[in-house]
């Protein structure tokens, strides 16, 4: 458990941001990785009073809050309408419902784990990150880089027609996953992502057809498989490789509604 000298419920952005340039200074999202650690912090920054616990439809996006709960985003009706049941998929072997109700969107960007199956989804749509000191970037550059000091405000998530499906396989239900998979398709063109590889998800695109066939579907897997796998105590960069091309069909097929 971390402990903490000075707990401040930050008034604005600007001061959330500030206060964590310090090295000695945390935000706190739901504080549940936090709360694994041994970290003695001198201010942990409370993000709750700045309305970033929703989430918001405009006409051609949704702005997620960092504050916005795995479980808000299981739940939201207007993320299934857009994506049908991606965002529960992603979400739902994550430990149990309460946990889900505390661990928060930005905890789980700003972290970025190499298991995490929030940034296979997202990095799965047209998604940007809104951070107090940097702005909007893409989340594709986002997942790439460095952890810093920022503070992540808003994940804006294009609506854009997009059709999504999510996969994960796990040695036993909520554990943390074996691997994570997000196939996307617009236009022809299909984004599949990969994660706990074990390493950071990442992402390739293809133009593949709906109806590609057996020898088109082969090119695209070769595509993937360009993808470093790696073996952990959880599964071998063999299997890894063997369950990516499983769940990138399963994911496939539900692209195709079958
Ligand atoms: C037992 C356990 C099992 C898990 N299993 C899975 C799993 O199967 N799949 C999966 O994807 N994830 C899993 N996770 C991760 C979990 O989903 C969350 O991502 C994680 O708990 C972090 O979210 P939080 O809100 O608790 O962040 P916190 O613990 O509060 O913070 C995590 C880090 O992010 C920083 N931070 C938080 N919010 C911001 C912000 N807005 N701006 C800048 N920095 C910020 C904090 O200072 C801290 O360094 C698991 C976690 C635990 C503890």
């Amino acid at each position: 458990m971390f402990t903490a000298q000075n707990y401040i419920k930050a008034r604005s952005l600007e001061e959330a941001y500030t206060l964590n340039q310090k090295r000695g200074n945390a935000i706190l999202g739901g504080g549940c990785w936090l709360r694994l650690g041994q970290r003695s912090i001198q201010n942990l920054i409370d993000l709750s009073d700045l309305g970033l616990d929703q989430i918001k439809e405009g006409e051609d996006s949704f702005s997620l809050g960092a504050m916005v709960t795995l479980r808000q985003l299981e739940q939201s009706a207007p993320l299934s309408d857009a994506f049908g049941t991606a965002f529960a998929d992603m979400v739902r072997h994550i430990v149990g419902v309460q946990f889900r109700n505390c661990a928060t969107l930005g905890g789980s960007v700003v972290s970025r784990f190499g298991f995490s199956d929030i940034l296979t989804l997202l990095l799965a749509l047209d998604c940007e990150v809104e951070l107090a000191g940097a702005g909007r970037i893409p989340l594709t550059d986002y997942a790439r880089m460095p952890y810093d000091r920022d503070v992540l405000a808003w994940i804006h998530v294009k609506k854009d027609g997009r059709r999504v499906a999510y996969e994960s396989f796990r040695n036993s239900e909520t554990d943390i996953p074996v691997l994570t998979c997000a196939m996307s398709e617009k236009d022809g063109v299909v984004t599949a992502v990969v994660g706990a590889r074990p390493g950071r998800a990442c992402r390739v695109e293809a133009s593949l057809s709906l109806n590609a066939g057996e020898e088109e579907w082969q090119a695209f897997l070769d595509k993937v498989g360009g993808m470093h796998f790696g073996s952990n105590m959880r599964a071998s960069e063999a299997y890894r490789r063997h369950l990516a091309s499983v769940l990138l069909r399963r994911a496939f097929l539900r692209l195709k509604g079958e």
